[in-house]
C-alpha cells in the first residue's frame, strides 16, 4: 500500500444516495448531488447518479470539467456564484447556475445568446444565513428582470443555509422562500420549475414532515459521503459513514513524555498549545500532517488511539491503549469530517483509491 491513502467506496457512497434520495422522493424532493467535497472525482458523481441524484452540483468550473471529460453528460448546477471572468465557460459546461448578481445573469445571458444556448438560472434568496442570495425585498424586481434576458430561463429559486451563519433551516425561512416563489409566479404567469431549499441541514426538518409544501428540490453532499447531517453530525437514518477512510504509516513509535520539556515559544503554526500530563505514553507518529488534512477534523478507527497533535508533514498519535502494539510500517486508519475529507481530497500528497 501506497500511503497516505484516501480510500473511496464506491458501493456506500451509491447506496447512501439512494437512502437520502428515495426518503426525499416521498417527500415531493429531488437530489442534487453535490460532489465539491471531493473536488469532482468522477467516481463519486457516477456513485450518486447510480444512487438516482437528479444531477450534480458543482462550485468549481475545473471540478465540472473533471467529470465532464470523464463521460459524465448528467445535467450540472453551478453551485458558487459564477465569477464574470468564467462566464462563458460556466454556460459551455453547466445546465443551469445558482445566481444572485443581475450583472452577472446579463453577462451569462451574453454568452448564452453567442452560443446559442439557454442556459438556466435559479436565484439565490438570502433568507438570514448572509452568505449568498438577494436580499428578500429585491427578488421580486430581479426575477422579472432575469426573465426578459434572451438565452437564460429562470428556473427558480432557492436559498442556502447553515453554511456561513450557522442559521438552521425552519418552517419560516423557507417557508418565506416559498411565499417569494409564489410571488414570482403569479408576476410571470408561470410555475418556476425549482424552489430549491438548501443543503444537508434541510433534511432534519424534511424527515420531520415540516418542510414548507413547494419545497421541491435540495442540493445534497455532506449526507450522500459521509452519511451525516450537518446541524449536530450525527449519523443521517439508512447511510453509512464510513464511505471514506483515510490510510497512514507509522514511520516512529516510541515511549517518551506527554509534557515537552524546556522553555516554549510558539509552536510552527504560530498556536501555543497546552499539554496535558498523561506521564510516559507510547507516541506513534504517521506520514501525514497539515498540509494534507485538517488534522482537527479527524479522528481514529480504533477507539483506543488518540491524536496529540501536527505538523506539515507529521501527525501525533498517543498509541499506548491501542488495540494492537503499533510498530514501524503499521497501517493506521483514520475517518474524516467534511474539512478533512475537503483538504485531503485537494492534497496531491494523499493517494486516491476507488474500491
Ligand atoms: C456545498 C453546497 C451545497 C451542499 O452542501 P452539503 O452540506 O454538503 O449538503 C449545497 N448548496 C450550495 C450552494 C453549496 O455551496
Amino acid at each position: 500500500m501506497n500511503t497516505p491513502l484516501l480510500e473511496v467506496r464506491y458501493d456506500i457512497l451509491a447506496a447512501n444516495a439512494r437512502a437520502v434520495v428515495d426518503l426525499c422522493k416521498k417527500c415531493g424532493v429531488e437530489v442534487w448531488g453535490v460532489t465539491k467535497g471531493c473536488c469532482g472525482m468522477p467516481d463519486v458523481a457516477r456513485a450518486m447518479l447510480e444512487g438516482g441524484v437528479a444531477g450534480i452540483g458543482e462550485s468549481r468550473l475545473a471540478n465540472l470539467q473533471r467529470i465532464r471529460n470523464a463521460g459524465i453528460h448528467a445535467p450540472a448546477l453551478m453551485l458558487r456564484l459564477p465569477h464574470l471572468s468564467e462566464v462563458r465557460a460556466v454556460v459551455e459546461y453547466f445546465d443551469m447556475s445558482l445566481n444572485s448578481e443581475l450583472v452577472t445573469i446579463e453577462a451569462l445571458s451574453r454568452e448564452a445568446q453567442r452560443l446559442e444556448k439557454r442556459h438556466g438560472v435559479i436565484l439565490m434568496v438570502d433568507v438570514g444565513d448572509l452568505r449568498e442570495g438577494l436580499w428578500p425585498d429585491r427578488v421580486l424586481e430581479t426575477a422579472l428582470r432575469v426573465s426578459r434576458l434572451g438565452g437564460i430561463e429562470l428556473l427558480g429559486i432557492g436559498t442556502n443555509l447553515s453554511c456561513y451563519g450557522g442559521v438552521i433551516p425552519s418552517e419560516s425561512n423557507l417557508g418565506l422562500l416559498v411565499q417569494l416563489a409564489r410571488q414570482i409566479e403569479e408576476l410571470l404567469g408561470h410555475p418556476l420549475r425549482f424552489i430549491s431549499g438548501g443543503n444537508t441541514s434541510t433534511l432534519p426538518l424534511m424527515a420531520q414532515g415540516r418542510l414548507p409544501a413547494g419545497i421541491n428540490m435540495l442540493r445534497i453532499g455532506e449526507a450522500i459521503l459521509l452519511g451525516t447531517e450537518s446541524i449536530n453530525r450525527t449519523p443521517w437514518p439508512g447511510t453509512r459513514q464510513d464511505a471514506f477512510v483515510l490510510h497512514a504509516e507509522v514511520i516512529e513509535c516510541a515511549t517518551k513524555p506527554s509534557v515537552p520539556i524546556g522553555e516554549r515559544g510558539q509552536d510552527g503554526f504560530g498556536g501555543r498549545p497546552a499539554f496535558e500530563d498523561r506521564g510516559l505514553i507510547r507516541r506513534a507518529i504517521v506520514n501525514i500532517g497539515r498540509q494534507d488534512v485538517l488534522v482537527e477534523n479527524l479522528a481514529c478507527l480504533d477507539p483506543g488511539m488518540d491524536i496529540l497533535g501536527a505538523s506539515s508533514d507529521h501527525l501525533i498519535l498517543d498509541v499506548t491503549h491501542a488495540d494492537e502494539r503499533i510498530h514501524v510500517g503499521d497501517i493506521i486508519d483514520f475517518k474524516l469530517g467534511y474539512g478533512a475529507l475537503l483538504q485531503a481530497m485537494t492534497s496531491p500528497y494523499v493517494e486516491k483509491r476507488v474500491v
